[in-house]
């Protein structure tokens, strides 16, 4: 990882151990999801102990036992929405020498694991949340030997099983739509080119580029960011409850925003990585381990070195835009875009209700409770003084309550305001930055706008997933990314004459919107 006081060089940084439910709160009161998961995490290891010969009640006392042991180990941890407190970026810092690990583990080799494979080395090491090292250290005895070989099991069932052989393959993908609500399957060819791509993103992303992108597009998108930045600057100059210093700062950030449009020009090397083909003898199986030894290689080359920030280190055939904190850059890349993201043909109100506002929206995440902790170099340092950040609380509260309010499903489970605040407020926010372009362009269509804006966040959910993104996605449910959305802003009101009494009406002292 990226060094957190200075970002230019490479940590090493220590998780915390992996729970089979993710979430350290699964193990006081198990949600919806959380049964969701783990019948699926059961039943995978279900299938493989059961072809491992091991029988119906051997296999339901390893369960026990792992579950036994995970629920030990989830006491050390934090929740994921404790994670998702601003606060957590400090904590979670934790720069230790080698006598300190060996204080906080005496009894499990972490130290000897690290001397072996050459992490020790680093001249910085960062322990994500040191009471989780603690935990395990303590929960390594003799006595608990049984459940640790039992949740190792439990744990390599589900990392291995999609890529043992045909029939473990299918049972997992059938397992996994049981999981997530859907029926079909996408195609064999799909999903091999999903595996192949998430190893070499770079190989892929060179031929795409060949056949379906050039200097015109990239530069398009370019131009698309540099006005979204410029007119941050105005927002910035007329917010009035920050402070001038503070003013001046975003400022400076602003206009260190490394700009990453469609594609870099400069690639990974991939030739530590060899994979041995099919016809060579080579299995799938060999060939994940072989690139996992090979990536673990790479990791080991970086310990005390500078980071090449000139690789973008991105997958830009992902379906995603965002912002890296650690390094202040807006990534804006051709997997995000399709005939409701950006096209070259697009009109500019379309390109400003689609493309445009998620561009505003991720340079807003420079200036929220996170980017307020990251300086215009991507180190930690926290830029703003106590009057700013407590006039941002005030107004992020009143959009937390909001959210907060809000049932989404029948079973009357509210939201966690707290959770998509960040989120929430940049979406509002890079709204708000196309909106005031929007007031540079002459006779600009506001319908075609807010319709391109809507199409942009229309989407179909299974039940089962969108439950899942209430508890532990940080973006809203896309309906309310929109309605929301445009509820804040005079210019919806006008373009579709909404009065006191409509169902989307909101008045204006309750509007929440933060920028
Ligand atoms: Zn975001």
């Amino acid at each position: 990882y990226p060094s957190p006081d200075d970002s230019s060089v490479y940590e090493v940084n220590i998780g915390s151990p992996e729970l089979l439910l993710d979430d350290a709160a699964e193990y006081k009161e198990l949600t919806e999801n959380g049964k969701r998961l783990k019948k699926l995490k059961d039943d995978t290891a279900s299938y493989i102990l059961g072809r491992l010969g091991m029988s119906e009640k051997e296999i339901q006392d390893t369960l026990k036992k792992a579950y036994d042991f995970d629920t030990e180990l989830a006491k050390y941890q934090k929740t994921l929405l404790e994670m998702y407190d601003p606060s957590y970026v400090t904590e979670a810092i934790n720069i230790v020498k080698l006598d300190d690990l060996k204080e906080m583990s005496p009894d499990f080799p972490l130290v000897q694991y690290m001397e072996k494979y050459d992490w020790a080395k680093s001249d910085i090491i960062d322990v994500e949340w040191p009471d989780s090292i603690k935990g395990l250290n303590g929960l390594y005895t003799e006595e608990n030997v049984e459940k640790i070989k039992a949740k190792l099991l439990v744990d390599s069932a589900y990392n291995y099983i999609n890529m043992l052989d045909e029939d473990a393959y299918r049972t997992f993908q059938k397992l996994q739509n049981e999981y997530s609500g859907i029926t079909e399957n996408e195609s064999d060819q799909e999903l091999a080119y999903q595996a192949a791509r998430s190893a070499f993103p770079d190989s892929f992303a060179r031929l795409y580029i060949e056949k379906f992108l050039n200097e015109d597009i990239r530069r398009d998108v370019t131009e698309l960011c540099r006005d979204c930045i410029d007119t941050y600057r105005d927002m910035l100059d007329n917010t009035d409850w920050l402070s001038e210093s503070t003013q001046k700062a975003a400022k400076d950030k602003l206009d260190k925003i490394k700009i990453h449009a469609v594609y870099p020009d400069k690639w990974e090397d991939y030739s530590i990585y060899h994979v041995k083909a099919k016809e060579e003898g080579g299995t799938y199986f060999e060939a994940v381990s072989d690139f996992s030894k090979a990536m673990d290689l790479r990791d080991r080359g970086r310990i005390n070195q500078k980071i090449d920030k000139e690789i973008w280190g991105i997958d830009i055939l992902e379906t995603n835009a965002f912002y890296d904190h650690t390094d202040n850059s807006i990534n804006i890349v051709p997997g995000f875009f399709c005939d409701a993201t950006y096209s070259e043909k697009m009109s500019t109100e379309q390109k400003y209700g689609a493309l445009g506002s998620v561009v505003g929206h991720e340079i807003s995440h420079a200036f929220d409770t996170t980017g307020s902790q990251f300086d215009a170099d991507g180190n930690v340092r926290d830029w703003w003084t106590k009057e700013d950040k407590e006039a941002f609380d005030e107004r992020a509260d009143k959009l937390v309550k909001y959210y907060d309010k809000i049932v989404a499903f029948d079973d009357g489970t509210p939201y966690q305001g707290q959770i998509v605040q960040t989120e929430a407020i940049a979406d509002m926010a890079g709204f708000k930055c196309m909106l005031l372009m929007a007031k540079d362009i002459k006779d600009f269509n506001y319908d075609e706008f807010f319709k391109a804006h809507m199409y942009l966040l229309a989407r179909v959910y299974t039940l089962e997933r969108a439950e899942s993104s209430v508890l532990s996605d940080p973006h809203p449910l896309y309906y309310l990314r929109g309605n929301v959305n445009v509820q804040q802003f005079d210019e919806f009101y006008e373009t579709y004459d909404i009065k006191e009494g409509d169902g989307m009406y909101l008045a204006p002292e309750d509007r929440i919107a933060v920028w």
